[in-house]
């Protein structure tokens, strides 16, 4: 192995390094590198771009975001509103004190416009009809964080409960009563996408109210998300950043001592693939939790208590993926926002077996219109699960055949031009992320987050922190969003920086 950069740079103090250089990394680096105990600070960041699932990419003549769009609940409670605010990367409607007020309650907003597979607009009356529905009866399933016990292990279970007891009671013809349940379906899917899950059957009813939905009416950076981790790491000294440095094994609990480094000791060594290796006192880790899953056998050395193992394995990170689509020419209205795709031969109440190569479009929510562009014209197409995986699976080529077919059936109009181009995310192919966020599984709760988000080791009384995790899946309440991500990585460097305090104080003055 070969020391990592800058290893003999700046006097003693304590090295931290800091494992992904997402928003939870660069934030815990941005707080620790204004400590004047921190000389030795490192961001490991396996990839050749800083921002992690935050991407913005120039395309279609403007900017698309690959992966984070909105900041969900843009008010002053929100860190990542105020840190966008403070950098002037947000607009006056944003910013707006009647933006930061306006209550959705997590509610995604109606469509304006629905198409049925059969080739006719679904009527928005009846849609409105079956969000309120539905949206009750999500509401209804963030009720049973206090309750002594939940009534089914999981949401989607919940929901199909209800469901099925309101149908009981309709009383419209066969025909409408099947495309209420489909546009439930609908509704369902949206929630696997929100939620980055393939089933709500996967999602864990007890604790599925403890994630918290701030104020605001969701917004977007008009000039791109990632122009926020791009602030933040242009505020980080220029040798802080180190890319293309994907870590191998975390080496912990351990009495290390390197050439270069003057007798000192370290209790943990961070080995890259490339075969270098970072000494370090602290190592605060930020990869996704799709990440941890997949390398759990290999990445740590000693491998992590048996406890924090199996909540890694047993919580909850799925897939929520992008398909973006350029058109010559739109074939929406101008007003036209967010439209909506109802597969009338689907049903909350029923699986369909049908093969994923025919029927993985079923599971395509449907698609925002993207306002930004000056002369392009393009949709936004979201999809979860399994069918979102497969779909990663395709050459951009069948996916634009797969959507041209779907968008002639529903606008009943075969002539339909096809998209001029696409362009998708493929989250679970990503090495470091396998997937897009976690969600609170069946079998877990708020605390197995909290397990997880636990230092190294677990005893501080026996040794200095070692290992601090930090990252979305570590933030109880505002798990899968940025600002969870970002408050997690404030948390540890907190924790670190209250350490390094408190050994200052019992070592005294330097003479
Ligand atoms: C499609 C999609 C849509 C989303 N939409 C929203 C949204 O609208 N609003 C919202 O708030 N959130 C959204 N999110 C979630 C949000 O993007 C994440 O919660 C947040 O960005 C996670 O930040 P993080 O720092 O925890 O992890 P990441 O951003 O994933 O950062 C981790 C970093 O670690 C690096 N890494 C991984 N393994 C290694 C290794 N071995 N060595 C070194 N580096 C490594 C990765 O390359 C990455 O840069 C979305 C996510 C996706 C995928």
């Amino acid at each position: 192995m070969e020391p990592g950069g800058g290893q003999g740079a700046a006097g003693r103090g304590p090295r931290v390094v800091v494992v992904g250089g997402g928003i939870a990394g660069l934030g815990a680096a941005q707080r620790l590198c204004r400590h004047p105990a921190v000389r030795h600070l490192r961001v490991l960041e396996a990839t050749a771009r800083a921002g992690g699932r935050i991407r913005s990419e120039r395309s279609f003549g403007g900017v698309v975001e690959v992966g984070a769009h909105w900041i969900h609940g843009p008010s002053q409670g929100n860190p990542v509103f105020r840190l966008a605010a403070q950098y002037g990367l947000l607009g006056d409607k944003e910013l707006s004190e009647e933006n930061q007020r306006i209550d959705t309650g997590g509610h995604v907003a109606l469509p304006s416009v629905s198409y049925a597979t059969s080739g006719e607009s679904v009527s928005l009356g009846l849609v409105v009809e079956m969000g309120h529905l539905y949206y009750s009866l999500i509401d209804r399933s963030r009720e049973f964080l206090r309750a002594a016990e939940a009534p089914v292990p999981s949401v989607g279970e919940f929901l199909r409960k209800e469901i099925r007891r309101h149908v009981a009671g309709w009383t419209e013809d066969e025909e409408t009563q099947k495309l209420k349940l489909a546009i439930l379906k609908n509704f369902l899917n949206i929630e696997c996408c929100v939620s980055g899950t393939h089933s709500m059957d996967l999602v864990a009813l007890a604790p599925f109210g403890e994630y918290t939905v701030l104020p605001g009416l969701d917004c977007t950076f008009p000039g791109g998300y990632q122009g926020l981790t791009d602030r933040i790491m242009a505020s980080l000294p220029p040798d802080v950043m180190v890319f293309e440095k994907p870590v191998k094994t975390i080496h912990w609990n351990s009495n290390f001592q390197v050439a270069e480094s003057h007798g000192e000791r370290f209790t943990v060594l961070v080995e890259c693939e490339d075969g270098h290796y970072f000494p370090a006192h602290h190592v605060i880790l930020t990869v996704p939790l799709g990440f941890l899953k997949e390398h759990l056998d290999t990445f740590f050395r000693p491998p992590l208590p048996a406890e924090k193992a199996e909540a890694i394995r047993k919580m909850g990170f799925g897939t929520n993926n992008k398909i973006f689509l350029e058109f010559e020419e739109p074939f929406w209205e101008p007003d036209c926002e967010h439209i909506q795709v109802v597969w009338e031969d689907t049903s909350p109440l029923e699986d369909t077996a049908a093969p994923m190569q025919d029927a993985w479009v079923k599971k395509l929510i449907g698609f925002l219109v993207l306002p930004s562009f000056e002369s392009a014209h393009v949709l936004c197409g979201f999809i979860a699960g399994l069918e979102s995986e497969f779909m990663e699976t395709l050459s951009d080529e069948e996916v634009l055949q797969a959507l041209t077919r779907v968008l002639r059936r529903v606008t009943g109009n075969p002539q339909l031009p096809a998209p001029k181009s696409v362009l998708r995310s493929r989250w679970h192919s990503a090495p470091y992320s396998r997937g897009s966020y976690s969600y609170v599984a069946v079998g877990t709760s708020g605390d197995d987050i909290d397990l997880l988000a636990q230092p190294l080791p677990a005893d501080p009384e026996k040794a200095p922190l070692q290992i601090l995790f930090a990252g979305e899946a570590t933030h109880r309440t505002f798990y899968s969003t940025t600002h969870g991500a970002l408050l997690s990585g404030w948390r540890e460097a907190d924790r670190l920086i209250e350490l390094l305090d408190s050994e200052a104080q019992l070592q005294g003055p330097r003479l």
